[in-house]
């Protein structure tokens, strides 16, 4: 068997994989809701591979297969990335799937307005601080990362007016940093929901200073998310183990932003045989690929059937 067929047959047998992931209290819970509001929200900067079929697929599977209840976000913030080939790609290929949803898929990149709101609120607040420090000037601040998380720095009073001036007058702009410290004097203990119904304590301490405004596309990741599962009021937010983390800062600004807090489901990743987890940077197969393998094979099966005949 080569490689090519071996995942193959993993593609097929995903559906089994979800089986454990979606436990049998789940599933009936999912159809006692007729299913949640959920979505998909892959970034268009590649082909989808198995790790996301699977991700969709468990989030087809809260939705209880319901269109009216799936929706597809396209998070393409990073335009140096993005491309609209990756967006045609990936809608095909959720459809291969038979994955299906009503709503109008919604696109990040037009709702920068939105973002922008969110960030002058927060900044009236005093929550939010521009760091004009040059990323050589920001090594000096960060410390080593802890079990992964990188804290990164307040760095509020780190240059003077005069150079904040300087480099004003010459066109540099800023990013936009949350105040951890304050963020969290104003919320107070916060929690946020697991699937399973268990509330567990969030964190967002140990990540310190965060960025929430980009230099170069307005808002990062932790901001947009939080405001886009709001706005298309999601009610359970499906997504990797390896995002796990980012929930506790998506906990904080939920409730700096007086925003509604869904349900959450990590499920776990599928990971490659050289133990990577599947991504574009391990270049693992994408599905594209597969389908055209997939059906490259049924061709010549059919073919030795015939001939077989
Ligand atoms: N767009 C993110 C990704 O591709 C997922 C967003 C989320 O689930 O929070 O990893």
């Amino acid at each position: 068997m080569n490689k090519n067929s071996t995942i193959l047959d993993n593609t097929l047998t995903l559906l089994e994989k979800i089986e454990p992931v979606i436990s049998n209290e789940l599933k009936q819970e999912i159809i006692r809701k007729k299913g949640w509001r959920t979505r998909f929200a892959p970034s268009p900067t590649g082909f989808l591979h198995i790790g996301h079929a699977f991700a969709a697929l468990i989030g087809w599977q809260i939705a209880n297969q319901n269109p009216e209840k799936f929706l597809l976000r396209i998070d393409d913030l990073d335009f140096t990335r993005c491309s609209q080939k990756y967006v045609n790609q990936l809608i095909s290929d959720l459809k291969w799937l038979d994955i299906n949803w009503t709503a109008n898929e919604l696109y990040q990149s037009q709702r920068l307005s939105h973002y922008s709101r969110a960030l002058q609120y927060l900044f009236d607040k005093d929550l939010i601080y521009p760091c004009y420090l040059s990323r050589s000037e920001l090594t000096e601040f960060l410390s080593p990362p802890i079990e992964g998380i990188s804290k990164q720095p307040n760095t509020r009073q780190s240059l003077s007016s005069q150079v904040i001036a300087k480099r004003q007058q010459k066109g540099i702009k800023p990013v936009l940093r949350l105040d951890m410290k304050k963020a969290i004097q104003k919320v107070g203990s916060i929690s946020w929901l697991n699937i399973d119904g268990t509330s567990l304590k969030a964190e967002p301490g140990k990540f310190g200073d965060i960025i929430l405004g980009r230099r170069d596309i307005t808002a990062s990741y932790h901001l947009s998310v939080v405001l886009d599962d709001a706005q298309s009021n999601i009610e359970v937010v499906t997504r990797g183990e390896d995002l796990r983390h980012s929930t506790d800062i998506h906990c904080l600004l939920q409730n700096l932003l007086d925003l509604p807090s869904p349900i959450y489901f990590h499920h776990p990743l599928i990971f490659g045989e050289d133990g990577n987890k599947l991504s574009k940077r391990h270049k693992s197969p994408s599905l594209v690929d597969l389908r055209n393998y997939k059906e490259t094979l049924n061709k010549i099966l059919n073919t030795k059937m015939l001939n077989d005949n």
